[in-house]
């Protein structure tokens, strides 16, 4: 008997003994492509030399030291390197173990920024429906789905949230790109003004949504207008990268394909590429600078900040990142794997909505295409999908929909940057034909 604590108690799971570039193998010797990088993690698949490398010297040089005494060698230099592409004006790292932490960090870190500067009136925080940001109590308070909060809800910080920015399901009619990405922005600035004009301390959103949309890019323009919301009423614009950064989307840093500056910048999946748990708290200059003229201190911390094993693991991701080009890269493969998806599910007539950027796709699956009607959510069939992809060697990342029936189930692809045309062109082939298993006598109507 296990004595494990599994995520699902119910769930028998295979024991995963081996990795192979993008292949995780288990106990029986079966490979199953990772074409989801678990949850968007194993951007460099499972095999990189320079990454374990990296990983045993430190070991060999230096476990641990804690950042009350010391800091450390591959701190400085992932630092160093982040910031070195990082979008202009963020100037400091401050790192965590994973994105709940980077997330939970950036909601305190708002916080003193505005108590250090004289604004305590400053305490709500501004995110979006349908958005995930993390398990921790205020990462979850953050993010808006109301199923995952239901049982902590009297222990949740409160947050007010505003629409996403989700075109395919919400925009209307006779309403253009242009117009809809504007409308949901004015959303944040009505919220400013019914919370109290000098009440909020941060806006927080994802610039390419994962897990609770699948991949869904903003409209253009809809960032530029919340960093003029975000600018005209001193609120903090905290953009959460921990899914879609680190290179998933085609840009280091997702926001750049928005020409938006965050204050205070989440990432983590990535950066660690599944070899350590690492992630970071980037911030601006003028943040850092009035915690460093006011109290001088930050006042957060855990045990395993700045790790200097996950750190040395983070930077060799990184140098393998830029050194191999494997951004560009990913908007190469990523530009073949739209083709592929468009070409064998574009017309599927309960493939709702293909969407993406860079190696970050959604698939959404509609009862309907021509109404958007989702499936109804008692045929579980993004668990089915789970399920039957798997059956074909392909982990793939399907999320339920909403249970008001205003989004369908989707499956979200993020597969390692070193697959290959070919590897991509068996994930949709594999991906095709789970979809045509669960589909197979599904009643279309609600
Ligand atoms: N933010 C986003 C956008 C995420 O997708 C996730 C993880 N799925 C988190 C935060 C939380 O990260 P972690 O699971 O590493 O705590």
């Amino acid at each position: 008997m296990s004595h494990v604590f599994p995520r699902h108690c119910h769930a028998a799971i295979p024991t995963a003994v081996g990795g192979d570039g993008c292949y995780l193998i288990d106990a029986d010797g079966k490979r199953y492509f990772d074409g989801s990088g678990g949850a968007a993690v194993s951007c460099l698949g499972h095999s990189n030399a320079r990454v374990k490398q990296a990983i045993k010297d430190q070991v060999d040089k230096l476990a641990f030291a804690h950042t009350g005494f010391f800091t450390s060698e591959p701190a400085e230099a992932l630092a160093d390197l982040l910031i070195d592409h990082a979008p202009e004006g963020i100037d400091r790292v401050y790192f965590v173990s994973g994105g709940s932490e980077a997330v939970e960090a950036a909601i305190k870190l708002a916080r003193q920024y505005h108590v250090e500067r004289g604004e305590p009136q400053r305490r709500h925080v501004i995110a979006r429906r349908q958005s995930y940001h993390g398990n921790t109590l205020g990462a979850l308070a953050a993010g808006g789905n109301a199923w995952r909060q239901a049982q902590f809800a009297p222990l949740l910080i409160e947050v007010s949230h505003i629409a996403p920015c989700y075109e395919y399901a919400e925009r209307g009619e006779a309403e253009s790109l242009a117009d809809y990405g504007q409308r949901v922005a004015d959303e944040l600035e009505a919220e400013i003004q019914r919370l109290g004009e000098d009440s909020v301390m941060a806006f927080l959103a994802e610039p390419v949504v994962g897990a609770t949309l699948g991949a869904v890019p903003a409209v253009e323009g809809y960032f530029t207008r919340i960093r003029e919301i975000c600018d005209r009423y001193g609120v903090l614009l905290i953009l959460d990268e921990v899914m879609c950064g680190m290179g998933r989307t085609g840009h280091l840093f997702a926001c750049e394909a928005e020409g938006v500056r965050p204050d205070i910048l989440c990432i983590a999946k990535g950066l660690g590429a599944g070899y350590q748990p690492v992630g970071a708290m980037l911030c601006s200059k003028d943040i850092y600078q009035a915690i460093s003229d006011g109290s001088g201190f930050f006042q957060h911390g855990h045990t395993y900040v700045g790790h200097p094993i996950a750190a040395a693991a983070g930077l060799a991701v990184v140098q393998e990142m830029l050194e191999q080009g494997l951004v560009a890269q990913v908007r190469q493969r990523g530009a073949h794997l739209e083709a592929q998806l468009r070409s064998a599910l574009g017309q599927h007539p309960h493939v709702g909505d293909i969407r993406g950027r860079g190696l970050f796709w959604g698939v959404e699956l509609v009862a309907d295409r021509a109404t958007k009607q989702p499936f109804a959510q008692k045929h579980g069939l993004a668990g089915k999908l789970k399920k039957a992809a798997f059956a074909e060697g392909l982990i793939c990342y399907p999320m339920p929909g909403t249970r008001d029936g205003k989004i369908g189930d989707h499956v979200l692809l993020a597969p390692p940057f070193i697959s290959s045309e070919a590897e991509l062109d068996s994930v949709v082939d594999m991906l095709g034909r789970a979809i045509d298993k669960v589909l197979d006598g599904v009643p279309v109507e609600a």
